[in-house]
Parts: structure tokens; C-alpha cells; sequence
């Protein structure tokens, strides 16, 4: 029986973000500390066999259509590509995708294809060298490059590229991104940094927001309007110079499209999260591992949906930042 992932607003979850690992190869500095930051413990990370189950579950049970594989950086989870095998052989019709910094991707590119994997985003926010180290803390660029050519190669496409600008870093280097990506034919969609920094780093001052990221990027490019309806598709995506290039800005902060969200998340050990802002989460892992059967597995996860909050509520003077960071709930 199939029954969708319904809020108290009407809003229907159909896309599944899975994080597969809290660990990473980068440390983005507006992502993670340099150093300091504690992993979760092995034992509380969902096996392969674990993940596959509670993903057949969202499949079959509850109406889930699209799923995304996520971390921290989920190309180091070793069991990767059998995941993906495996998730491919739950749902033909399934939109399979990941979200990754590319590091080893050239490797794994036409492993993941051949295994069923839709689609690629590959996070890149400089083409400069100096500027990738300053924000990765990681000299390595060249690695993602050879990662985006072959995910291409490997028709992971259309091969998207998201980016976030940081005031007085990469915030002068829009236009050369942009020009960098419609070259080689990936589509490049700018988002606002959010508070969902590991260290709390984040300020409103210090966020680059949609308006700026348009404001500059139109000293080099006539940008108009796609005719694509938005959906529920949190890019507002502009034509550039006539097309027919795109670049997309994600204003999850200063335009929130949460009335919109058509997302749930499951992280790496096993808690189904109905936003990337939420402060509750519901424990699957327990009930899975406690013995429960697939259909009280999913009544669990459906009444987790029934939490989940109208917005984000940044601008919110109660807002909180979640206990989580971004790398261990899944971008
Ligand atoms: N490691 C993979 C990667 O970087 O693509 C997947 C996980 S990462 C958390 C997913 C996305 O979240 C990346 O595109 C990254 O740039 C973005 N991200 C991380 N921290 C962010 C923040 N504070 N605000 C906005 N986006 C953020
Ligand atoms: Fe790693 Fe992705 Fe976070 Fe960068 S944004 S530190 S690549 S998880």
C-alpha cells in the first residue's frame, strides 16, 4: 500500500535526499572547521544492506520518486556503487542522482553510470587554484575538473555545478565561473550560504545574496528569464545572453521556496529529517534494528513528515541553527 509523505500543509515529499557518510576529503570553510570536527561513531552508520531497505521502503510504501545520494562527500562511502546498483533495481522509473565535490569521480564515473545513476551536481565554487585552496583548504582542483569532464564523458548529464559565493573571497569570480561552465556545458546555479555551517560561522552581512549574485553577474551577461515554470524546483533559472546557456540562483535564504519543498532527508545514521532546518528528527535506525517490519517502518517515517514546520524560519529572531551541520544531515 502506498501512502504519501504528507504534512500538515499539504505538502507531499516525493524526493529523498540519503547522505551516506558524514565524512569528507575538502573542508569548505563555510561547511566545515579545519579540523576539530567529530565523526559519527561507525556502529551508528547505516550498513549498505540498512540503507537500501529504508530507501525501498520510501519507494515502495510512501511515494518516494527521486533519490539523491548526499554527505559530507558520499564518493568515499566504499559501498557506493552497489548502493546505486541496488536502488537502480528498485524502481526503473527512479530518478537517481548524487551530490559530490568530484574528488575521485574520473575513477568513478562509469561505474556509477552503468550501475543506473541518472545525473551528477558537482559542487565547485572557484576555477583559481588559490582561491579553491582558500576555501577547501584542499589543493585540489585539478581532481575535480577531471571529475566533471568525466562525468560527462560518462553521460551523467546534464552535469549541474553548484557554487556558493563567500563575500571577500570568490564573490569577485561569478562571471568567470559562469563563463568557465557554459564553455564546457554544465549548468551552474549559485546558492546562498546558510546557517548550517559546522563551526557557526555564518552572518547575514557576510551571505552574498540572490540580488547581488544577479547584480553581477549582469555586468557580463544579459540575463533573462527561462520560460520553464519553477515548480517546485528551488532555482530561478535565467537565459544567459539569449541562450541557450542557463544559470540558476537558489535564494534559499533570501526567497525561501518552502512552501514549495518536495524534499525529506534521511541521514547517515538513520534519521529521517523533514528539513534541512528542522530540529527533531525521527529515528528509523532503532526501529530497524529493533526488528520492526517495513510497515511500521513506514508509519514511522509518515508521522515524521506531520513535524515538519511551514518555513525555516531564518528570519525568525527564535531561530535556531540545528545541532547538525550541513555535512552530517546531506546537502
Ligand atoms: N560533499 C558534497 C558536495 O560538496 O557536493 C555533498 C555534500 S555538501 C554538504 C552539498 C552542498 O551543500 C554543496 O553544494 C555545498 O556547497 C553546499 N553547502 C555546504 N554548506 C553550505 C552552507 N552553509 N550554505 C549553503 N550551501 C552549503
Ligand atoms: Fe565536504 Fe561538501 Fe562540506 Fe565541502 S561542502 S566540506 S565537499 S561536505
Amino acid at each position: 500500500m502506498t501512502r504519501p509523505l504528507q504534512d500538515r500543509y499539504g505538502r507531499v515529499a516525493t524526493d529523498l535526499r540519503v547522505s551516506l557518510t558524514d565524512r569528507c576529503n575538502l573542508r569548505c570553510n563555510y561547511c566545515m572547521p579545519a579540523e576539530g570536527l567529530d565523526w559519527l561513531p561507525d556502529d551508528s552508520v547505516l550498513s549498505d544492506d540498512e540503507v537500501v531497505r529504508l530507501i525501498g521502503i520510501g519507494v515502495s510504501h510512501l511515494g518516494v520518486r527521486e533519490v539523491r545520494f548526499t554527505g559530507g562527500e558520499p564518493l568515499v562511502r566504499r559501498g557506493l556503487v552497489g548502493i546505486v546498483e541496488r536502488t537502480r533495481a528498485l524502481g526503473p522509473d527512479l530518478e537517481l542522482s548524487i551530490t559530490t565535490n568530484a574528488l575521485g569521480l574520473a575513477r568513478t564515473a562509469d561505474k556509477l553510470a552503468a550501475a543506473g545513476l541518472d545525473r551528477v551536481n558537482v559542487s565547485l565554487d572557484s576555477v583559481r587554484a588559490e582561491t579553491f585552496h582558500a576555501i577547501t583548504r584542499r589543493d585540489r582542483l585539478p581532481d575535480v575538473v577531471a571529475g566533471l569532464e568525466a562525468a560527462q564523458a560518462a553521460g551523467l548529464g546534464p552535469v549541474k555545478v553548484n557554487a556558493v559565493l563567500l563575500r571577500g573571497t570568490n564573490d569577485d569570480q561569478a562571471g568567470e565561473l559562469l563563463a568557465w561552465c557554459l564553455e564546457r556545458g554544465y549548468e551552474l546555479r549559485f546558492i546562498e550560504q546558510m546557517p548550517l555551517d559546522a563551526q557557526h560561522g555564518w552572518s547575514r552581512t557576510g551571505m552574498i545574496t540572490a540580488e547581488e549574485i544577479f547584480e553581477r553577474l549582469s555586468r557580463d551577461f544579459e540575463l533573462s528569464p527561462a520560460v520553464e515554470p519553477r515548480g517546485s524546483a528551488p532555482a530561478e533559472l535565467f537565459r544567459v545572453d539569449g541562450g541557450p546557456g542557463t544559470v540558476g540562483v537558489i535564494a534559499s535564504v533570501t526567497r525561501p521556496f518552502c512552501g514549495d519543498c518536495d524534499r525529506v532527508r534521511l541521514t547517515a545514521d538513520g534519521q529521517v529529517r523533514n528539513c534541512l532546518f528542522a530540529r527533531e528528527e525521527s529515528d528509523l535506525r532503532a526501529a530497524l534494528r529493533g526488528g520492526a517490519t517495513d510497515e511500521e517502518i513506514a508509519d514511522r517515517w509518515v508521522v515524521a513528515m506531520l513535524g515538519k514546520r511551514a518555513g525555516h524560519g531564518i528570519d525568525d529572531p527564535t531561530f535556531l541553527q540545528p545541532d547538525r551541520p550541513m555535512s552530517a544531515i546531506g546537502g
